[in-house]
């Protein structure tokens, strides 16, 4: 089976490891540091803090900008559902923004639309996070000019992005948001096993997130309500989980980062090929902005349903059963029972519904060959004629 995404790992990544494994160190210690320091210098960022997972990091993100009961936070429909799951966790409502066609992106007109309604209604969010789907940023430029304009804070889901540019400056630089997060989970650019980060240019927003991630407990005696009481003295001032990452997680990490543009370059040659190879198919291959430079996480193409004579559950299994790991990117967050539990319905975001009645993710990963994507695209031409 050509798998839908794969790891690369080398040996320099696995020496890197060991090298930890042999060290006093196992926990978060001297090499996440050295990691958080590699990632905000490769993005721009003042302030990186690493945690297991980008679930997490977007928990203490939104913990970290005052998200409680009674607050809304929006986002896309078209992600993994831990992008709106953090806005529950810290027990806000959450709503959604539906897609642009063409991206697959939360659409910033409507998310005009929306926040003018809102506005009218006195239910304006605390927070709207715009996910970068397949590695490709939201307009984050006019999507922070809104949120300017309400007084919303922004974090962006980039766990599909580290390594993409949004107007020739990396994703991660925070400059159109409060806090950005990276996934470090195995299907993604750069990977820790599980892992994610937080990103931030703001001192008092990474102090918390710090704080958050290591159950709001402070060793640092200047951030101590009384004085210590000896060396072994820690506070804890605020409720916080064990969020921590490895060090010898972070040592793989800050190997795969040495390796990014490498993997993204070739993502990127991939991407073409698959371009060139699907012309004339009865689909849409993904599009970009002129603006934007994607880290193709995922090639998700869009089937033309309508001219072909099967289901996309035919093609999909067909695939499948030719030993070609395709799959689906998104469900609909809120067609999810949960969320349906919540209120939502099938129709609510008719756009992020039609994608992904159509949608299909094509194998993409560094190690993928082009003669591998030949064979997929000669199956997918016999299947779809
Ligand atoms: C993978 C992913 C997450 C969650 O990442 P984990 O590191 O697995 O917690 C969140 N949002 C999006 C868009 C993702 O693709």
């Amino acid at each position: 089976m050509i798998p839908y995404a794969r790891q690369t790992i080398h040996s320099e990544d696995i020496n890197a490891v060991i090298k930890v494994l042999r060290s006093d160190w196992l926990t978060q210690g001297p090499t996440v540091e050295r990691f958080e320091n590699a990632v905000a210098h490769y993005c721009g960022a003042s302030y990186a803090i690493a945690v297991n997972s980008a679930t997490s990091a977007l928990h203490i993100a939104c913990r970290t900008l005052g998200l409680g009961p009674g607050d809304w936070l929006w986002t896309s429909p078209n992600t993994f559902v831990a992008s709106a799951n953090c806005g529950l966790y810290c027990g806000a409502q959450v709503d959604f923004i539906d897609i642009d066609p063409h991206t697959y992106n939360l659409d910033v007109h409507a998310l005009e639309v929306k926040l003018k309604q809102a506005a009218e209604q006195r239910k304006l969010p605390k927070i709207i996070i715009p996910v970068h789907f397949a590695g490709q940023s939201c307009a984050m430029q006019e999507i922070a000019r809104l949120a300017k304009q309400y007084g919303i804070a922004i974090i962006e889901d980039a766990s599909h992005a580290i390594g993409a540019q949004y107007q020739h400056e990396p994703v991660g630089n925070c400059r159109y948001s409060d806090i950005t997060i990276f996934s470090f989970h195995a299907v993604k650019m750069i990977t820790t096993g599980e892992g994610g980060m937080a990103l931030t240019n703001r001192p008092e927003i990474a102090d918390l997130l710090r704080l958050l991630r290591t159950h709001g407990i402070t060793r640092d005696t200047s951030k101590m309500n009384s004085k210590t009481e000896g060396a072994w003295y820690y506070e804890q001032c605020e409720l916080g989980w064990n969020y921590r990452m490895t060090d010898f997680q972070a040592a793989l990490g800050i190997s795969q980062l040495r390796q990014l543009d490498t993997f993204v370059d070739r993502r990127r040659q991939l991407a073409l090929h698959y371009h060139d190879l699907l012309a004339g198919m009865p689909l849409t291959r993904p599009w970009q902005q002129p603006e934007v430079d994607s880290s193709w996480h995922l090639y998700a193409i869009c089937l033309d349903i309508d001219q072909i004579d099967k289901s996309r559950r035919q093609i999909f299994d067909a695939l499948r059963e030719a030993g070609i790991g395709v799959n689906v990117h998104y469900i609909p967050v809120h067609t999810q029972p949960y969320f349906r539990n919540k209120g939502f319905s099938v129709g609510d975001f008719p756009k992020a519904e039609y994608y992904y009645a159509r949608a299909l993710s094509l194998p993409l990963f560094p190690e993928l060959r082009e003669s591998e994507q030949g064979r997929i695209v000669n199956d997918l031409f016999e299947i779809l004629s």
